[in-house]
């Protein structure tokens, strides 16, 4: 059994065979699937999949990209919902910063505003953060620690192979991965990968992005975790029955479902 702790199953594109997907997925051995929060307009979605679906969680939050739709009183009305299991996506990106310096600036606060907003309310609620993370980890980890996301832990959702990070590992934090460890050009996460505690290691999709090899440039789905697993396997010479073992269990401990 594979859990896919990161898909956005409320997704345009997978409005029109959400149920073929998520048959494919279960045929294959991928038997939980979280999904994020990003945009607070695809909630309802998202929620509505998970009630639909018993192996099917949500999560409530906003990333980066979409602060501006930060409402402090929506999250605290879904998040005691049955089926939310975190908090996130939420945290630092700031790969698309644009303008001038003093704009990028302003970005960055307003970021970071919004973050430690979330991890407030995480904690308040007791619910794990998922940690979207972009050229911005010291900023990131800074957040995290003087914060006391501890309390709550949470993962670093695509693991962006920054070795700064690994200490997280000590606060609570496991590490997401997904599609990138099959690609070509992944020599950082190749590398960083063994030097994560196994009882740490996650693995998700990040569909419809990310998808990995051989299916590169087509839509990715839950199925295509077993890819990810696989690689895992070979990379940390460890079979992948073990592989999926250890994964599942730290995504149904993180996350608190059975
Ligand atoms: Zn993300
Ligand atoms: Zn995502």
């Amino acid at each position: 059994m594979i859990i896919d702790t990161h898909v956005h199953l409320d997704d345009d594109r997978y409005r029109d065979d959400l149920d073929i997907v998520l048959k494919r997925a279960r045929e294959g051995g991928v038997e939980r699937f979280i999904i994020p929060g990003a945009d607070p307009l695809n909630l309802t979605r998202a929620m509505e999949i998970a009630q639909n679906n018993s192996d099917v969680y949500f999560a409530i939050g906003v990333h980066p990209y979409d602060m501006e739709a930060f409402d402090a009183a929506l999250f605290e009305k879904y998040i005691n919902h049955p089926k939310c299991v975190a908090l996130g996506e939420c945290g630092l990106d700031y790969f698309r910063l644009e303008g001038s310096d003093e704009e990028k600036k302003r970005e960055k606060e307003k970021q970071k505003e919004v973050f430690i907003a979330q991890i407030e309310i995480a904690k308040k609620y007791k619910k794990p953060l998922i940690v979207h993370i972009r050229d911005a980890s010291r900023d990131s980890k800074e957040i995290l620690l003087a914060h006391g996301a501890k309390d709550v832990g949470g993962v670093l959702h695509c693991y962006n192979a920054d070795e700064e990070l690994l200490s997280l590992a000590k606060e609570g934090f496991y590490f997401g991965i997904g599609g990138v460890l099959t690609f070509k050009n992944a020599k950082k996460l190749l590398h960083a990968l063994p030097k994560i505690p196994q009882e740490k290691l996650l693995i998700e999709t990040d569909g419809p992005y990310l998808t990995p090899t051989p299916h590169r440039g087509e839509r990715n789905e839950p199925l295509y975790t077993t890819f990810v697993a696989k690689k895992m396997s070979e990379l940390l010479e460890i079979p992948l029955e073990t592989i999926e073992k250890i994964t599942t269990q730290n995504a149904l401990k993180l996350f608190n479902i059975s």
